[in-house]
């Protein structure tokens, strides 16, 4: 007999939107709250509600959220599991509160035993919901016994509060030693816990998109273009292992990647098997009809009706979509009211105080983010990635990595460094260990991999598939690999392209800039050479005229003019 609980969380609120603390005060949702949970419900991501127990606090937030879930079902509350009553702070944000004296001293309390006026301190919280989770398991038991000649599963569905399932689950597992926000689901999430003998042995995310997504920048190519068969094999091999999220742009390879996207994914899957993103290239945005135009050349071009994630794209200190005079947030989040877009985010490149202004400003637009985030960059001082990651989590937002293996970098490193990871694991690729890094980081929700090749999706699948989190000995090593590498600094190009539209000479850039870089690891000019030759498809490095405009778009702000001279003088 398998027994489980499913804690689930409400939609959306007013109170989400606002970033308001507010637990007592009884919200409804939100009509985007209502639209999501019906799309969520739709894709058959919550459990089946026949034969089993269900609850909710009782709050009208839980009960509309059980109503668009399960429908009319008889079900009981367990009011000890309602939310934190924050008193005189309810329904109001933390912008507001700074400065109180009695908000200040509230949120910097460790000891957890400070009330908001009114409310009740986080140990009353946890000591009340503690009696409600005592009292949901031994429901529980009891529905467990009267299952066990039957053989049937015993099941419990409990729709409730973030603060509430972040509470059970730290009670549970606290050898987890995870803090109250890395246990919080999204809206309308939650967990699926599995118990034993009245214990909890394990627990998994419910419909957490599985952590490996398919990035369409470099697909197999066969001469000048993709090479579609290829991709149609390499998409069922991703598909047949239960993954299901693809990135595209609308900018990839002047919109090959989406036609591809068509061609090798969108025309052979029902739609609702699979999750695909694009991006709208903000930075060539003049007017709003321009928006308005890519987006629907890019929903003609995938032929997908609709975007499952949509992005703007790589936005920075200067492209920060902050001011927004053209009223493309707007824009977007009209077609996200439509049912055309699902989820609204962003890719991001540059520091994390950025990233906090951006937020700042359009947290209640953005339901997630796309960070480069690989252990190469984790505290580099241009990209950031732990410092954006901790931002991201503080706006709770859910990461997208891009770049896990630094544009393939960390899947070939030199011979000296990949050693300390093959003594370690001989069987295990150096990709693996990069993917298996960025995937760790809490509240990653997927890692994007740009694969090219069969092989690629092979061993991806392979280190995804029994998914374990970097262990602190594993991290120990990957410092060792990161002190090595940092022993020849290297051009941080992540092979992205976008500067090689622009480039009035046609140069190869980071064809370039990638044979720069193994001269320096391995210093065998005749062999660069060669490689160099093999990678100009159009004009020669010293074609250059120091136009700039490659460096404008190059998202790891390299300095492009430089490099090419330094080619030129090599190689040409
Ligand atoms: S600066 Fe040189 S490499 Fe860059 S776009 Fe202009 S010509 Fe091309
Ligand atoms: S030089 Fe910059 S823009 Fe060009 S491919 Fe490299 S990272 Fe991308």
């Amino acid at each position: 007999m398998i027994s489980r609980i499913y804690l689930i969380r409400h939609g959306i609120t007013e109170g989400n939107q606002k970033m308001w603390f507010y637990g007592s005060a009884d919200l409804p949702l939100a009509k985007e709250g209502k639209a999501r949970l019906a799309h969520l419900a739709s894709k058959g991501i919550y459990p089946e509600p026949e034969d089993a127990d269900l609850y909710t606090s009782g709050l009208t937030r839980t009960e509309e959220t059980f109503g668009i879930i399960f429908g009319d079902r008889p079900h009981k509350e367990i009011d000890e599991l309602r939310e934190m009553k924050f008193g005189d702070f309810e329904c109001r944000s933390y912008d507001e509160l700074h400065g109180n004296v009695c908000f200040d001293r509230w949120i910097e309390d460790t000891e957890g035993d400070v009330k908001p006026p009114g409310g009740e301190s986080r140990q009353e919280f946890a000591e009340r919901v503690s009696k409600g989770l005592h009292k949901l398991l031994g429901l529980h038991r009891l529905k467990e016994l009267s299952h066990r000649h039957s053989g049937k599963d015993a099941v419990s569905i409990v729709v409730c509060h973030g603060g509430v399932i972040s509470a059970i689950m730290g009670e549970l597992f606290p050898q987890e030693k995870k803090n109250i926000w890395d246990w919080i689901p999204g809206p309308g999430f939650g967990y699926c816990i599995e118990f034993e003998n009245g214990d909890p042995v394990m627990y998994e995310k419910i419909n957490e998109i599985k952590k490996l997504g398919f990035g369409l920048m470099r697909p197999p190519m066969k001469g000048d273009e993709i090479d579609i068969e290829q991709m149609k094999d390499m998409v069922d091999v991703f598909m047949d292992n239960g993954y299901t999220y693809f990135d595209t742009a609308y900018v990839y390879m002047g919109g090959k990647s989406e036609e591809a996207a068509k061609a090798a994914l969108v025309d052979r899957y029902p739609r609702s098997q699979f999750q695909l993103a694009t991006k709208l290239p903000t930075y060539s945005v003049k007017k709003l009809d321009d928006a308005k135009r890519m987006f629907e050349t890019s929903l003609k071009r995938t032929g997908a009706g609709f975007f499952d994630f949509y992005l703007l794209h790589n936005l920075d200190r200067d492209n920060n979509m902050i001011e927004d005079p053209l009223g493309v947030w707007d824009y977007l989040k009209k077609e996200k009211e439509d049912g055309r877009i699902v989820n609204l985010g962003f890719s991001f490149h540059d520091t994390a105080d950025v990233l906090d202004k951006i937020l700042e400003a359009h947290h209640s637009d953005t339901d997630f983010v796309q960070l480069q985030v690989n252990y190469a960059d984790w505290e580099d001082e241009k990209v950031q990635s732990r410092k954006c990651c901790e931002v991201a989590r503080k706006y709770g937002k859910p990461i997208i990595v891009m770049e896990p293996v630094r544009g393939g970098s960390l899947g070939n490193l030199p011979e000296k460094v990949a050693k300390i990871m093959k003594d370690a694991e001989p069987d295990v690729s150096l990709s693996s260990w990069a993917m298996r890094y960025a995937a760790s980081v809490d509240g990653v929700m997927t890692v994007l991999s740009g694969m090219s090749t069969l092989d690629q999706v092979k061993d991806n699948v392979k280190t995804m598939e029994n998914f374990k989190p970097v262990t602190e000995e594993e991290k120990g090593l990957i410092e060792e690999v990161k002190a090595e590498l940092a022993k020849t600094p290297l051009i941080p190009c992540t092979a992205c392209r976008y500067c090689t539209d622009g480039c009035p000479k046609k140069l190869n850039i980071p064809g370039f800039i990638h044979v720069l870089n193994e001269y320096k690891l391995y210093g065998y000019k005749e062999v660069a050479k060669t490689n160099y030759q093999w990678t100009i498809d159009g004009g020669i490095a010293s074609d250059c005229i120091e136009c700039g405009a490659c460096e404008k778009s190059c998202p790891q702000k390299i300095n492009i003019i430089e490099e090419m001279k330094k080619t030129a003088e090599l190689f040409d």
